[in-house]
Protein backbone atom coordinates (compact mmCIF):
# COMPACT_ATOMS: atom_id res chain seq x y z
CA UNK A 1 0.00 0.00 0.00
CA UNK A 2 1.39 3.37 -0.78
CA UNK A 3 0.85 6.61 0.62
CA UNK A 4 1.77 9.08 -2.02
CA UNK A 5 1.93 9.00 -5.72
CA UNK A 6 5.05 9.73 -8.02
CA UNK A 7 5.26 12.72 -9.74
CA UNK A 8 7.44 13.70 -12.34
CA UNK A 9 9.92 16.49 -12.22
CA UNK A 10 10.02 18.78 -14.50
CA UNK A 11 12.11 21.38 -13.52
CA UNK A 12 15.19 21.74 -11.02
CA UNK A 13 15.89 25.48 -9.73
CA UNK A 14 18.78 25.06 -6.95
CA UNK A 15 16.95 23.07 -4.14
CA UNK A 16 13.53 23.59 -5.77
CA UNK A 17 11.91 21.10 -8.23
CA UNK A 18 8.99 21.30 -9.94
CA UNK A 19 7.16 17.98 -9.86
CA UNK A 20 3.90 16.94 -12.25
CA UNK A 21 1.16 15.05 -10.93
CA UNK A 22 -1.31 14.06 -13.37
CA UNK A 23 -1.08 17.79 -15.08
CA UNK A 24 -1.10 19.49 -11.42
CA UNK A 25 2.35 21.60 -10.49
CA UNK A 26 3.64 21.36 -7.64
CA UNK A 27 6.95 22.51 -5.88
CA UNK A 28 9.57 20.77 -3.23
CA UNK A 29 12.80 21.06 -2.10
CA UNK A 30 15.32 18.39 -3.33
CA UNK A 31 18.33 17.13 -1.45
CA UNK A 32 19.19 14.34 -3.77
CA UNK A 33 21.89 14.95 -5.83
CA UNK A 34 22.01 13.01 -9.07
CA UNK A 35 17.84 13.84 -9.67
CA UNK A 36 17.34 15.15 -12.63
CA UNK A 37 14.39 16.90 -15.07
CA UNK A 38 12.14 13.61 -16.62
CA UNK A 39 13.09 11.85 -13.02
CA UNK A 40 10.04 10.51 -11.50
CA UNK A 41 10.23 11.02 -7.42
CA UNK A 42 8.29 10.77 -4.26
CA UNK A 43 7.73 13.84 -2.28
CA UNK A 44 6.52 13.90 1.47
CA UNK A 45 5.87 17.22 3.27
CA UNK A 46 6.64 19.53 0.15
CA UNK A 47 10.32 17.42 0.40
CA UNK A 48 11.55 14.97 -2.57
CA UNK A 49 12.24 11.55 -0.56
CA UNK A 50 12.75 9.28 -3.26
CA UNK A 51 13.88 9.14 -6.66
CA UNK A 52 12.37 6.16 -8.63
CA UNK A 53 12.75 3.95 -12.02
CA UNK A 54 10.22 5.56 -14.30
CA UNK A 55 8.96 1.97 -14.80
CA UNK A 56 7.55 1.54 -11.33
CA UNK A 57 6.46 5.09 -11.81
CA UNK A 58 4.67 4.61 -14.68
CA UNK A 59 2.83 1.43 -12.93
CA UNK A 60 1.59 2.80 -10.24
CA UNK A 61 0.30 6.07 -12.03
CA UNK A 62 -1.66 3.73 -14.49
CA UNK A 63 -3.23 1.86 -11.35
CA UNK A 64 -3.93 4.99 -9.71
CA UNK A 65 -5.09 7.50 -12.25
CA UNK A 66 -8.77 6.49 -13.11
CA UNK A 67 -9.00 6.15 -8.96
CA UNK A 68 -7.67 9.62 -8.57
CA UNK A 69 -9.88 11.48 -10.78
CA UNK A 70 -12.97 9.31 -9.80
CA UNK A 71 -12.00 10.51 -5.83
CA UNK A 72 -11.53 13.95 -7.43
CA UNK A 73 -15.07 14.35 -8.91
CA UNK A 74 -16.68 12.79 -6.04
CA UNK A 75 -14.79 15.19 -3.53
CA UNK A 76 -15.36 18.22 -5.51
CA UNK A 77 -18.99 17.06 -5.50
CA UNK A 78 -19.11 16.95 -1.72
CA UNK A 79 -17.45 20.08 -1.21
CA UNK A 80 -19.48 22.35 -3.75
CA UNK A 81 -20.26 25.55 -1.73
CA UNK A 82 -24.23 26.05 -2.23
CA UNK A 83 -24.54 28.34 0.82
CA UNK A 84 -28.61 27.98 1.61
CA UNK A 85 -28.47 31.40 3.41
CA UNK A 86 -32.34 31.72 3.96
CA UNK A 87 -32.46 33.03 7.62
CA UNK A 88 -29.03 33.64 8.50
CA UNK A 89 -28.08 36.59 10.09
CA UNK A 90 -26.57 38.83 7.24
CA UNK A 91 -23.67 39.49 9.41
CA UNK A 92 -22.47 35.46 9.38
CA UNK A 93 -23.09 35.86 5.27
CA UNK A 94 -21.18 38.28 5.10
CA UNK A 95 -18.27 36.41 7.23
CA UNK A 96 -18.35 33.72 5.25
CA UNK A 97 -18.89 35.04 1.65
CA UNK A 98 -15.02 37.25 2.18
CA UNK A 99 -13.95 33.71 3.75
CA UNK A 100 -15.05 31.91 0.84
CA UNK A 101 -12.97 34.34 -1.47
CA UNK A 102 -9.87 34.19 0.48
CA UNK A 103 -10.69 38.07 1.72
CA UNK A 104 -9.33 38.52 5.30
CA UNK A 105 -10.93 38.20 8.20
CA UNK A 106 -10.86 40.59 11.38
CA UNK A 107 -10.04 38.85 14.68
CA UNK A 108 -13.66 39.51 15.87
CA UNK A 109 -15.25 37.95 12.79
CA UNK A 110 -13.12 35.06 13.43
CA UNK A 111 -14.58 34.85 16.90
CA UNK A 112 -17.97 35.20 15.81
CA UNK A 113 -17.41 31.90 14.20
CA UNK A 114 -16.10 30.37 16.87
CA UNK A 115 -18.67 31.33 18.94
CA UNK A 116 -21.53 30.48 16.84
CA UNK A 117 -24.03 27.95 19.04
CA UNK A 118 -26.87 27.62 16.16
CA UNK A 119 -26.61 24.25 14.22
CA UNK A 120 -27.58 25.71 10.71
CA UNK A 121 -25.07 27.88 10.87
CA UNK A 122 -21.95 25.57 12.28
CA UNK A 123 -22.84 23.89 9.21
CA UNK A 124 -22.35 26.29 6.74
CA UNK A 125 -19.40 27.45 8.74
CA UNK A 126 -18.03 23.78 8.13
CA UNK A 127 -19.22 23.95 3.93
CA UNK A 128 -16.98 27.03 3.61
CA UNK A 129 -14.35 25.33 5.34
CA UNK A 130 -14.84 22.32 3.31
CA UNK A 131 -14.82 24.55 0.16
CA UNK A 132 -11.63 26.08 1.06
CA UNK A 133 -10.12 22.97 1.60
CA UNK A 134 -10.54 21.42 -2.08
CA UNK A 135 -10.26 24.75 -3.38
CA UNK A 136 -6.49 25.05 -2.23
CA UNK A 137 -5.47 21.59 -1.52
CA UNK A 138 -7.44 18.95 -3.65
CA UNK A 139 -8.31 16.12 -2.48
CA UNK A 140 -5.07 15.08 -1.07
CA UNK A 141 -4.91 13.91 2.19
CA UNK A 142 -1.97 13.05 4.45
CA UNK A 143 -1.67 10.05 6.02
CA UNK A 144 1.64 9.91 8.01
CA UNK A 145 2.46 7.39 10.78
CA UNK A 146 3.54 7.98 14.48
CA UNK A 147 5.92 5.16 16.46
CA UNK A 148 5.67 6.38 20.03
CA UNK A 149 8.48 4.40 21.44
CA UNK A 150 8.98 5.18 25.12
CA UNK A 151 5.99 6.57 27.32
CA UNK A 152 8.73 7.95 30.37
CA UNK A 153 8.30 11.65 31.03
CA UNK A 154 10.32 13.58 33.28
CA UNK A 155 8.14 16.28 33.22
CA UNK A 156 4.22 16.93 34.86
CA UNK A 157 2.04 18.65 32.44
CA UNK A 158 -1.46 18.54 34.13
CA UNK A 159 -3.42 17.24 31.89
CA UNK A 160 -1.22 14.36 30.56
CA UNK A 161 -1.59 10.40 31.31
CA UNK A 162 2.02 9.62 30.84
CA UNK A 163 3.21 12.88 32.84
CA UNK A 164 5.09 11.73 36.00
CA UNK A 165 1.74 12.55 38.11
CA UNK A 166 0.64 8.95 36.59
CA UNK A 167 2.20 6.28 39.68
CA UNK A 168 -0.19 3.70 37.92
CA UNK A 169 0.81 3.80 34.71
CA UNK A 170 3.47 0.82 33.75
CA UNK A 171 6.02 1.71 31.54
CA UNK A 172 8.09 0.68 28.72
CA UNK A 173 11.00 1.84 26.27
CA UNK A 174 11.69 0.11 23.05
CA UNK A 175 15.21 -0.49 22.16
CA UNK A 176 17.09 1.32 19.42
CA UNK A 177 16.67 -2.08 17.35
CA UNK A 178 13.03 -1.82 17.93
CA UNK A 179 12.55 1.24 16.74
CA UNK A 180 14.29 0.75 13.65
CA UNK A 181 12.88 -2.33 12.98
CA UNK A 182 9.16 -0.99 13.56
CA UNK A 183 9.62 2.13 11.37
CA UNK A 184 11.48 -0.01 8.44
CA UNK A 185 7.91 -1.93 8.71
CA UNK A 186 6.48 1.16 8.70
CA UNK A 187 7.74 2.13 5.52
CA UNK A 188 8.81 -1.01 3.39
CA UNK A 189 5.83 -2.85 4.23
CA UNK A 190 2.92 -0.61 5.09
CA UNK A 191 3.84 1.78 2.72
CA UNK A 192 4.24 4.90 4.96
CA UNK A 193 6.20 7.88 3.77
CA UNK A 194 6.51 9.93 6.95
CA UNK A 195 7.02 8.86 9.96
CA UNK A 196 6.52 10.61 13.45
CA UNK A 197 8.84 9.31 16.42
CA UNK A 198 7.24 10.01 19.50
CA UNK A 199 8.26 9.87 23.10
CA UNK A 200 7.95 11.71 25.95
CA UNK A 201 11.06 13.45 27.38
CA UNK A 202 12.87 11.14 28.36
CA UNK A 203 16.50 11.35 29.11
CA UNK A 204 16.99 7.60 28.63
CA UNK A 205 17.89 8.35 24.70
CA UNK A 206 20.62 11.21 24.39
CA UNK A 207 20.78 13.42 22.02
CA UNK A 208 23.41 11.23 19.77
CA UNK A 209 21.01 7.75 20.63
CA UNK A 210 18.30 9.72 18.90
CA UNK A 211 20.21 10.87 16.08
CA UNK A 212 21.67 7.48 15.29
CA UNK A 213 17.98 6.42 15.35
CA UNK A 214 17.08 8.73 12.56
CA UNK A 215 20.15 8.16 10.50
CA UNK A 216 20.10 4.22 10.47
CA UNK A 217 16.41 4.72 9.38
CA UNK A 218 16.90 6.82 6.91
CA UNK A 219 19.96 4.93 5.57
CA UNK A 220 17.99 1.64 5.10
CA UNK A 221 14.73 3.17 3.53
CA UNK A 222 13.57 6.85 1.70
CA UNK A 223 10.69 8.37 4.49
CA UNK A 224 10.08 11.95 6.19
CA UNK A 225 11.15 11.68 9.66
CA UNK A 226 9.26 14.35 11.91
CA UNK A 227 10.93 13.97 15.47
CA UNK A 228 8.76 14.41 18.95
CA UNK A 229 10.50 14.06 21.97
CA UNK A 230 9.79 16.75 23.75
CA UNK A 231 12.52 20.45 24.57
CA UNK A 232 15.59 18.83 22.98
CA UNK A 233 17.14 22.30 22.75
CA UNK A 234 18.46 24.11 20.33
CA UNK A 235 21.89 22.39 20.00
CA UNK A 236 19.69 19.04 19.84
CA UNK A 237 17.43 20.07 16.97
CA UNK A 238 20.38 20.75 14.87
CA UNK A 239 22.53 17.80 15.36
CA UNK A 240 18.93 15.44 14.91
CA UNK A 241 18.25 17.67 11.66
CA UNK A 242 21.93 16.67 10.41
CA UNK A 243 21.00 13.21 11.04
CA UNK A 244 18.21 13.41 8.78
CA UNK A 245 14.77 14.79 10.90
CA UNK A 246 12.96 17.29 8.41
CA UNK A 247 10.28 17.52 10.75
CA UNK A 248 8.94 18.67 14.25
CA UNK A 249 6.20 17.74 16.11
CA UNK A 250 5.77 19.72 18.99
CA UNK A 251 2.43 21.65 20.39
CA UNK A 252 2.70 24.63 22.33
CA UNK A 253 -0.77 23.65 23.67
CA UNK A 254 -1.94 27.00 24.34
CA UNK A 255 -1.20 30.38 23.62
CA UNK A 256 -2.31 31.84 27.12
CA UNK A 257 0.65 32.52 29.00
CA UNK A 258 -0.95 32.66 32.41
CA UNK A 259 -2.37 29.30 31.35
CA UNK A 260 0.45 27.69 30.00
CA UNK A 261 2.08 28.47 33.54
CA UNK A 262 -0.38 27.01 35.60
CA UNK A 263 -0.44 23.90 33.45
CA UNK A 264 3.59 23.40 32.56
CA UNK A 265 5.33 23.56 35.99
CA UNK A 266 9.27 24.25 34.97
CA UNK A 267 8.54 25.01 31.47
CA UNK A 268 7.72 28.29 29.74
CA UNK A 269 5.70 29.19 26.84
CA UNK A 270 8.74 31.29 25.50
CA UNK A 271 10.95 28.50 25.71
CA UNK A 272 8.78 26.33 23.32
CA UNK A 273 7.89 29.13 20.80
CA UNK A 274 11.80 29.53 20.28
CA UNK A 275 12.21 25.62 19.88
CA UNK A 276 9.39 25.85 17.20
CA UNK A 277 10.32 29.22 15.85
CA UNK A 278 14.46 28.18 15.74
CA UNK A 279 13.62 24.60 14.23
CA UNK A 280 11.63 26.04 11.08
CA UNK A 281 15.01 28.70 10.74
CA UNK A 282 16.93 25.35 10.48
CA UNK A 283 14.80 23.68 7.98
CA UNK A 284 12.13 21.80 9.71
CA UNK A 285 9.05 21.58 9.15
CA UNK A 286 6.60 22.37 11.45
CA UNK A 287 3.41 20.48 13.13
CA UNK A 288 1.82 22.32 15.97
CA UNK A 289 -1.24 23.49 17.83
CA UNK A 290 -2.92 23.15 20.92
CA UNK A 291 -5.62 21.63 23.34
CA UNK A 292 -9.22 23.01 22.98
CA UNK A 293 -11.28 22.85 26.33
CA UNK A 294 -8.55 23.56 28.91
CA UNK A 295 -10.04 24.66 31.94
CA UNK A 296 -9.94 28.42 32.22
CA UNK A 297 -9.04 28.38 28.64
CA UNK A 298 -11.89 31.65 26.54
CA UNK A 299 -12.59 31.01 23.02
CA UNK A 300 -10.24 34.03 22.79
CA UNK A 301 -7.70 31.85 23.64
CA UNK A 302 -8.60 29.65 20.95
CA UNK A 303 -8.53 32.34 18.23
CA UNK A 304 -5.18 33.37 19.68
CA UNK A 305 -3.85 29.57 19.50
CA UNK A 306 -5.16 29.54 15.45
CA UNK A 307 -3.16 32.86 14.97
CA UNK A 308 0.06 31.96 16.32
CA UNK A 309 -0.04 28.45 14.98
CA UNK A 310 0.02 30.34 11.65
CA UNK A 311 2.66 33.13 12.60
CA UNK A 312 4.41 29.80 13.09
CA UNK A 313 5.16 28.95 9.31
CA UNK A 314 2.98 25.93 10.54
CA UNK A 315 2.70 22.81 8.20
CA UNK A 316 0.32 20.62 9.97
CA UNK A 317 -1.79 22.19 12.73
CA UNK A 318 -2.99 20.02 15.11
CA UNK A 319 -5.55 20.72 17.75
CA UNK A 320 -7.42 18.16 19.75
CA UNK A 321 -9.04 17.89 22.89
CA UNK A 322 -8.78 18.08 26.14
CA UNK A 323 -9.36 14.95 27.35
CA UNK A 324 -8.97 13.95 31.62
CA UNK A 325 -6.70 11.66 32.56
CA UNK A 326 -8.08 10.03 35.43
CA UNK A 327 -3.95 10.00 36.91
CA UNK A 328 -3.60 13.34 36.52
CA UNK A 329 -4.31 16.59 38.39
CA UNK A 330 -6.99 17.54 35.98
CA UNK A 331 -9.22 14.45 36.46
CA UNK A 332 -12.61 15.83 37.15
CA UNK A 333 -12.41 18.83 34.90
CA UNK A 334 -14.59 17.96 31.56
CA UNK A 335 -13.49 17.95 28.13
CA UNK A 336 -14.72 20.14 25.64
CA UNK A 337 -17.99 19.30 23.61
CA UNK A 338 -17.49 17.96 20.08
CA UNK A 339 -18.78 21.15 18.16
CA UNK A 340 -16.32 23.05 20.04
CA UNK A 341 -13.39 20.75 17.98
CA UNK A 342 -15.13 21.00 14.81
CA UNK A 343 -15.35 25.22 14.41
CA UNK A 344 -12.05 25.17 15.80
CA UNK A 345 -10.91 22.93 12.63
CA UNK A 346 -13.40 24.93 10.29
CA UNK A 347 -12.15 28.04 11.97
CA UNK A 348 -8.49 27.16 11.17
CA UNK A 349 -8.93 26.35 7.60
CA UNK A 350 -10.09 29.69 7.38
CA UNK A 351 -7.82 31.59 9.26
CA UNK A 352 -4.01 29.64 8.51
CA UNK A 353 -2.38 29.50 5.52
CA UNK A 354 -4.01 28.23 2.29
CA UNK A 355 -1.70 25.67 1.79
CA UNK A 356 -2.37 24.44 5.20
CA UNK A 357 -2.39 20.33 6.45
CA UNK A 358 -5.11 20.13 9.68
CA UNK A 359 -4.76 16.96 11.02
CA UNK A 360 -7.89 15.45 13.04
CA UNK A 361 -6.10 14.11 15.65
CA UNK A 362 -6.76 10.79 17.98
CA UNK A 363 -7.46 12.60 20.76
CA UNK A 364 -10.47 13.91 18.37
CA UNK A 365 -11.48 10.34 17.66
CA UNK A 366 -11.08 9.02 21.42
CA UNK A 367 -13.59 12.19 22.30
CA UNK A 368 -16.15 10.88 19.11
CA UNK A 369 -16.68 8.22 16.98
CA UNK A 370 -17.71 10.38 14.14
CA UNK A 371 -14.61 12.91 14.30
CA UNK A 372 -12.82 11.28 11.31
CA UNK A 373 -15.55 11.87 8.94
CA UNK A 374 -17.17 15.13 10.23
CA UNK A 375 -13.32 16.55 10.90
CA UNK A 376 -12.50 15.79 7.48
CA UNK A 377 -15.56 17.55 5.69
CA UNK A 378 -15.08 20.37 8.16
CA UNK A 379 -11.55 21.57 6.54
CA UNK A 380 -9.41 19.04 7.83
CA UNK A 381 -7.21 16.74 5.54
CA UNK A 382 -4.74 14.60 7.54
CA UNK A 383 -4.93 11.63 10.02
CA UNK A 384 -2.27 9.80 11.78
CA UNK A 385 -1.76 6.04 12.35
CA UNK A 386 -0.75 4.69 15.44
CA UNK A 387 1.96 2.29 14.00
CA UNK A 388 3.75 1.61 17.57
CA UNK A 389 3.75 -2.05 18.31
CA UNK A 390 0.64 -3.33 19.58
CA UNK A 391 2.29 -4.74 23.24
CA UNK A 392 3.39 -1.24 23.84
CA UNK A 393 0.35 1.29 22.19
CA UNK A 394 -1.94 0.65 24.77
CA UNK A 395 0.56 1.74 27.46
CA UNK A 396 0.84 5.48 25.34
CA UNK A 397 -1.40 6.46 27.57
CA UNK A 398 -1.98 10.32 26.93
CA UNK A 399 -5.65 10.24 27.71
CA UNK A 400 -7.76 7.15 28.92
CA UNK A 401 -9.28 4.76 26.12
CA UNK A 402 -7.72 5.79 23.22
CA UNK A 403 -9.12 5.36 19.34
CA UNK A 404 -7.68 2.80 18.01
CA UNK A 405 -5.28 1.21 20.38
CA UNK A 406 -6.81 -3.03 19.66
CA UNK A 407 -6.42 -2.50 16.20
CA UNK A 408 -3.48 -3.57 14.23
CA UNK A 409 -1.70 -1.57 11.42
CA UNK A 410 -3.67 -3.44 9.03
CA UNK A 411 -7.08 -2.38 9.81
CA UNK A 412 -6.21 1.11 10.85
CA UNK A 413 -5.46 1.30 7.15
CA UNK A 414 -8.13 -0.70 5.86
CA UNK A 415 -10.51 1.58 7.53
CA UNK A 416 -8.73 4.79 6.53
CA UNK A 417 -9.01 3.76 2.82
CA UNK A 418 -12.40 3.20 3.41
CA UNK A 419 -13.25 6.69 4.97
CA UNK A 420 -11.21 8.40 2.62
CA UNK A 421 -12.55 6.75 -0.51
CA UNK A 422 -16.27 7.57 0.56
CA UNK A 423 -15.09 11.02 0.85
CA UNK A 424 -13.50 11.13 -2.19
CA UNK A 425 -9.88 11.83 -0.61
CA UNK A 426 -6.52 10.81 -2.30
CA UNK A 427 -4.48 9.26 0.33
CA UNK A 428 -1.05 11.35 -1.29
CA UNK A 429 0.75 14.23 -0.63
CA UNK A 430 1.14 15.82 -3.20
CA UNK A 431 4.21 18.00 -1.96
CA UNK A 432 4.06 21.52 -1.74
CA UNK A 433 6.76 23.23 -0.38
CA UNK A 434 6.52 26.15 2.81
CA UNK A 435 8.25 29.11 1.19
S1 LIG B 1 2.75 16.64 27.53
FE1 LIG B 1 4.73 15.87 26.81
S2 LIG B 1 6.25 16.83 28.19
FE2 LIG B 1 4.25 17.05 29.16
S3 LIG B 1 4.10 15.28 30.50
FE3 LIG B 1 3.12 14.67 28.58
S4 LIG B 1 4.71 13.72 27.36
FE4 LIG B 1 5.70 14.82 29.04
Amino acid sequence: MCYAIPGKVIDINNKIVTVEYFGEQKKAINEIDDLKVGDYIYAQGGYVIKNIPEAEAQSILTTWKETFFELQELDLRLSRLDLEKKGIDKKLALILDRAAEDLPLKEADLLHLLNLEDDKQIELLFKVANFLRQKHLGNSCCVHGIIEFSNYCSQGCLYCGISNHNKALPRYRMTKKEIIETAYEAIEKDGFKALVLQSGEDPEYSIDDLSDIVKEIKKRSAVLIFISFGEVGLDGLKKLYQAGARGLLMRFETSNKALYDKLHPGKTLENRLQHLEEAFKMGYLIITGGLIGLPGQAKTDILNDILLTKRLNTEMYTFGPFLPHPHTPLAKVKPPAVKDVLKTLAVARIAGGKDAKIVVTTGFETLYAGAREEGLIAGANSVMLNVTPKKYSENYSIYPGRAHAGEGIQEQIDTTLKVLRDLGRAPTDLGITHD
